[in-house]
């Protein structure tokens, strides 16, 4: 960035003196010349003040008697024979005056050129200088670049910054152990894997872990993603990585960390046709290097990823990234952990209880917690409080779960029903499973790309799901879709997330957990697909036929659910009205008001009603926070709802989105 800076001013400078020097030449007459009306010129030679005068064209310098020089300009040749008629002619036959004429000179439209070809130069030189800074200048030096090669040294992270991950920790402090001291595994002829695999979807810690473990060991960290090669000058990759590992050995020991390998690690020939030269160059270069050095050069390599599947075979053999080590999404110990981490540099309130917020916040990864943190940290600043409240927190686990809140986006009063009718079908249809999650909060406020969702929480942790829960869960899931159907008569796009979630659950069902009685209990998808949410079909390892009839299943799975969803549907369809009126008029409700709603206990009306009471004395006895209230939240006082607990699943559907794009 500096330098960046730096260039550009010495260039600047540059050009300033070149553009002044042309002006400078520029400026005609040159030496202390006055300049003069016509009229005051005439006056002077009328006058016989001028020993000379030369014209060129309309041009007229004079020299005065004491030496001084006046300049002006005639206003046509008319004027100029006036001069020599009038005047000139005799003076200078008496001597008086030397009249010169200077001819327009030949070379003249050359030399006036002169100026503005420097000027033209110069621009060009400049800005070349300026691409070449920026491009092609990089393509020719990033092989000697070491500054994204530099140690990380600044606040080092170590293991006991690194929340739950005990597993993974442990799988790692053999490498640390090394580090500190290579010579002890020299002597005793021990091998230490060069390479560790780093497996996991984004967000969950692969570099944050890499970093604590040279941290750990007190060895310098080098960091290069093997996006960066993707855009680069062929040539380039390869250089980078020799010289990245030249700059490691030098400060062995330490750590190489790579991160995304799979963008330049990819199975060779693999790629669409050519085109991969450069790939496959930092590839192989990267395999050299690898094998190049020896074991006990004291440098350990790490790299991430999240396809194992897709890399070069020849990535993975012995004496390379023969180690793995997978980070998932951490589990309610996990996130309760790191949360006690990340919240040590926040100022939070009392009422902020680390144990509730692990448990509503299954599927987060440690970056979404950051980033949840941090929102909460932005909003309670925006509402001038000086802790951050489980207010915030609420507000923010919704906004991280479905994206920033939509208030502003306009919505069409029919989309509201639909989204009404549609969340209202789900939040009945759980209500009546017993083995469905109580609801915890139903809302058509739209977030991000949902148009609304119910949110369901359970009312423990499991850690198995029955058979009869994952039926459960497609018919709730199908609850929206089917009273769009039942209550308007007519389907919208903004189901299409609830139908992908139960194709997949029912497929689960038939190919995971051997639910299907015809196809038995085999597991008919491949492993990697377990823990890393391979596409369907990538690897097929059964028959057409058995194909077909998992197909069947899907469908006789998701038909009777569908029956039975249609039958609660009809059976509950005045609750399920007035739940969707209730929606209209608050747009948020809470459990508690759902529970009223469909015992009876309260109407659209009534709830409405209390509403705007509470907001009656809020603004009461909180005057000086009128302004927030409007703004900010309306019915959202989910943080008095302290049996809370944890959020089983939320759901959520492309209303708006899909209504004006898709099909
Ligand atoms: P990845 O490399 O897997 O995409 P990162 O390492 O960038 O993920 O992690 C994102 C953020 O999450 C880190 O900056 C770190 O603050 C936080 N984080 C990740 N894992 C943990 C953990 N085990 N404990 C505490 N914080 C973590
Ligand atoms: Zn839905």
């Amino acid at each position: 960035m500096n330098k960046v800076f730096k260039t550009l001013a010495i260039y600047t400078v540059i050009f300033a003196v070149v553009f002044g020097l042309v002006t400078f030449i520029d400026q005609k007459p040159s030496g202390a010349v006055k300049e003069v009306s016509y009229s005051e010129f005439t006056n002077y030679i009328a006058n016989g003040e001028l020993k000379e005068v030369t014209f060129k064209e309309l041009e007229i310098t004079g020299v005065l008697k004491d030496d001084k020089k006046v300049h002006t300009y005639a206003h046509s040749s008319l004027d100029i024979n006036r001069l020599h008629t009038d005047y000139l002619d005799q003076q200078s036959r008496e001597g008086l005056v030397n009249v010169k004429n200077t001819k327009p000179e030949k070379e003249s439209w050359i030399v006036s050129l002169i100026p503005t070809l420097i000027m033209i130069g110069a621009l060009v030189f400049f800005w070349t200088m300026i691409m070449r800074q920026q491009g092609g200048g990089k393509a020719m030096s990033f092989g000697k670049n070491r500054a994204r090669l530099q140690k990380e040294n600044t606040k080092r992270v170590t293991f006991k910054d690194v929340a739950g991950l005990e597993e993974e920790k442990e799988e790692l402090e053999e490498i640390v152990d090394y580090l500190r001291g290579p010579k002890r595994y020299i002597s005793q002829g021990a091998r230490i894997p060069k390479g560790v695999l780093l497996v996991g979807p984004p967000g969950t810690g692969k570099t944050y872990l890499s970093k604590a473990t040279a941290g750990e060991a007190g060895v310098p960290f080098f960091t290069i993603s093997g996006s960066d090669f993707v855009e680069m000058f062929v040539g380039v990759g390869a250089s980078r990585v020799r010289e990245l590992f030249k700059e490691a050995k030098a400060h062995a020991p330490c750590i190489i960390f790579i991160d995304e390998i799979d963008a330049v690690g990819r199975r060779r020939g693999a790629g669409m046709g050519g085109g991969h030269d450069e790939r496959e160059q930092t590839l192989n270069q990267l395999l050299v290097e690898m094998d190049g050095f020896d074991e006990h050069a004291g440098i350990i390599i790490l790299a991430a990823t999240n396809r194992p599947d897709i890399l070069d075979p020849a990535l993975l053999r012995p004496g390379r990234f023969d180690r793995q080590v997978v980070i998932d999404i951490p589990d309610i110990k996990g996130r309760e952990a790191i949360f006690n981490v990340h919240a040590k540099n926040k100022n939070l309130a009392d009422d902020v209880d680390m144990h509730v917020l692990a448990r509503r916040t299954p599927g987060f990864t440690p970056a979404d917690i950051e980033n949840m943190l941090n929102e909460a940290a932005l909003l309670s600043i925006r509402r001038r409080k000086n802790a951050i409240g489980m207010a915030e927190v609420e507000e923010a686990i919704t906004k991280v779960i479905a994206g920033p809140q939509k208030k502003s986006r306009v919505v069409s009063e029919k989309d509201r029903w639909l989204t009404a009718v549609h969340e209202a079908g789900h939040a009945v249809v759980a209500r009546t499973l017993p083995d469905a999650d109580p609801v915890h909060q139903i809302t058509i406020v739209p977030r991000g790309r949902a148009g609304g969702f119910t949110m369901t929480l359970p009312k423990e942790e499991v850690s198995y799901v029955t058979k009869s829960r994952m039926e459960a869960m497609i018919v709730e899931l199908l609850g929206g879709r089917v009273a769009e159907q039942v209550i308007l008569g007519e389907i919208s796009t903004g189901a299409s997330n609830d139908i992908q979630r139960v194709t997949s659950i029912a497929r689960d069902m038939v190919t995971k957990y051997g639910f299907s009685e015809s196809l038995g209990t085999i597991n008919y998808s491949s492993s990697q697909e377990l823990f890393l949410g391979r596409d369907f079909g990538s690897k097929q390892e059964y028959s057409e036929d058995t194909a077909k009839q998992i197909d069947i299943e899907v469908k006789k799975i998701v038909h009777t659910a569908y029956e039975m969803t249609v039958n609660i549907i009809k059976e509950y369809k005045d609750t399920l009205l007035e739940i969707a009126n209730a929606l209209m008029e608050l747009e948020t409700i809470n459990g508690d008001q759902f529970e009223k709603l469909f015992k009876g206990e309260a109407t659209s009306k009534s709830l409405a009603a209390e509403e705007e009471n509470l907001d009656e004395t809020n603004k009461h006895s909180e005057e000086n926070k009128v302004e927030e209230i409007s703004e900010e939240t309306q019915p959202q006082d989910e943080s008095e709802n302290k049996e809370a607990e944890n959020i089983g699943k939320e759901d959520e559907e492309a209303f708006s989105d899909d209504i004006q794009k898709e099909e």
